[in-house]
């Protein structure tokens, strides 16, 4: 299995630190509104990781944390924390507010069919924990309490910002013009480990005390605590969308990797961005959907997944409606063709261990599921033309299990048609074939009207739900 590794900015080999088991860590949410299907986008990507990873044999140990405080506006040190001031707009307390957001959230990604992590920690839930992350950090000499925080110091390391690629000096200076800065502050980028309840946050309701003064944590602690606290010094894999790479993840590796001296993640993933004509989707812009805005105009929650699944992770990709309607003809036909198992007719063989081989094989090299998508097509189209003959329909119906644990598309769950069904089908026959049209119409009529269309093919009659 290959992964493109932000870090090295290579193709890489995974190479589990425990042979067979997996640690990933995946940034999750900041509980302060629903989800969009931007951010969703980015989970069915993390999801579809895990997936690959079992299929190659892989047991994949999740940990995902949940930002309920500490996230400030912009993702440094300026701005309101995203919770309170959604609070305010509310008129709820903050907890309500994370707890009703969380909620939504893990509904959200469950409903596109991405599996939950093992582990799902909440910030709040942790504070102690952060509390000693920053004095192991404060005993090093990285940390020091100036006037509105305790910072982290970040001339101390020696490669801060080599995710980026970006040069500290240049990082200074971008920091440097578009920030307010605490006098005390050391260097522009140093950044908050433990901000004070003071000046612009003297009104901050969620508040924890301190070896230093009241106060709660910086956003990017939270992720750093939790994977030292879960897994230890190193992880195998850590994902985040392409935002994290600047900031977020900068701090977490400067956070980490000074406490620890060792790597934080051997492979560092990201997404790239969901747009809407050609602008990220972000609450912000007043650009964004819900998955229940696309159900609400009729979509099936998975023809959004196919539709994601359609591009690659780390390709942009432009949602627009047509799109989504291109996605939502794909699982019909992906359904059809799945159904054909309920149907065996003629002799056809099919290859489906060689199609498996070739999907995998396009999944395992960075997770290129276009290509992956096209494989499945032929093979659908194939079943589709030609039907699969009784031998073969069995392996047909394992192919699909093993593609639905793959990709998550629910083609294995459809059923069978009833037998009341099968006999109309049976009668319709019967009747095309004494040319007695009238009948064979009316029996067309029934089953339309049941929801199930018939194609005649050579094959015989095939049903489609329609
Ligand atoms: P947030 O709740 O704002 O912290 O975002 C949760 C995750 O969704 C982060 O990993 C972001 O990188 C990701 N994200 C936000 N907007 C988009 C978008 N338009 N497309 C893809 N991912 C996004
Ligand atoms: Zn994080």
């Amino acid at each position: 299995l290959k992964l493109f590794n932000t870090l090295s900015k290579k193709t890489e080999e995974i190479k589990p630190i425990k042979n067979d088991s997996v640690s990933l860590y995946t940034c999750g949410p900041t509980v302060y509104h629903y989800m969009h299907i931007g951010n969703l986008r980015k989970a069915i990507f993390d999801d579809l990781l895990k997936r690959v990873l079992s299929a190659e044999g892989l047991r994949v140990k999740h940990v995902m944390n949940i930002t309920d405080v500490g996230h400030l506006a912009s993702d440094a040190d300026e701005g309101e924390d995203k919770l309170e001031k959604e609070a305010r707009i509310e008129k709820k307390s903050v907890w309500e507010i994370a707890e009703y957001y969380t909620e939504h959230a893990l509904a959200d990604y469950a409903s596109v069919n991405v599996l939950e992590a093992d582990k799902i920690i909440k910030a709040t839930d942790c504070i102690n924990k952060e509390i000693d992350f920053i004095k192991k950090l404060e005993e090093k000499g990285y940390a020091y309490k100036g006037d509105l925080a305790v910072y982290f110091d970040s001339t101390k390391l020696k490669d801060y910002g080599k995710l980026t690629g970006q040069n500290l000096a240049d990082k200074n200076v971008a920091v440097r013009e578009d920030i307010v800065i605490d006098k005390s502050k050391k260097n522009p980028i140093d950044f908050a480990l433990w901000i004070f309840t003071k000046a612009k946050h003297k009104n901050h309701a969620m508040r924890w005390q301190s070896p230093w003064g009241e106060g709660f944590p910086g956003w990017h602690l939270e992720c750093s605590s939790i994977i030292y606290d879960q897994f230890g010094d190193t992880i195998d894999v850590h994902t985040g969308g392409v935002d994290h790479i600047g900031t977020h993840h900068t701090n977490e590796i400067a956070q980490s990797e000074a406490l620890t001296g060792k790597p934080l993640a051997n492979i560092w993933m990201h997404t790239e961005f969901l747009l809407v004509d050609g602008h990220k989707m972000a609450k912000s812009l007043g650009n964004t959907y819900r998955i229940v805005d696309v159900e609400a105009r009729g979509f099936d929650r998975l023809a959004y997944r196919l539709l994601v699944l359609q591009s690659h992770y780390r390709s942009q990709q432009n949602f627009t409606w047509q799109a989504l309607k291109d996605a939502q003809a794909l699982l019909k036909n992906l359904q059809a063709a799945a159904d054909i198992r309920f149907q065996p007719s003629g002799s056809s063989e099919h290859d489906f261990k060689a199609a498996q081989d070739t999907i995998l094989a396009a999944l395992t090299n960075d997770l290129n599921t276009p290509e992956a998508l096209a494989s499945i097509n032929r093979v659908f189209d194939q079943v589709a033309d030609e039907g699969v003959s009784k031998k073969d329909s069995k392996v047909f119906a394992g192919f699909i299990i093993w593609l639905d644990d793959l990709l998550g598309l629910e083609l294995s769950l459809s059923k069978d048609i009833t037998s009341e069904q099968k006999r109309l089908i049976k009668q319709r026959e019967d009747a095309r074939e004494n040319k007695d049209w009238d009948s064979s119409d009316k029996l067309r009529d029934e089953l339309t009207g049941q929801g199930i269309e018939i194609n005649d093919t050579p094959a015989g009659s095939i049903w489609r739900r329609s």
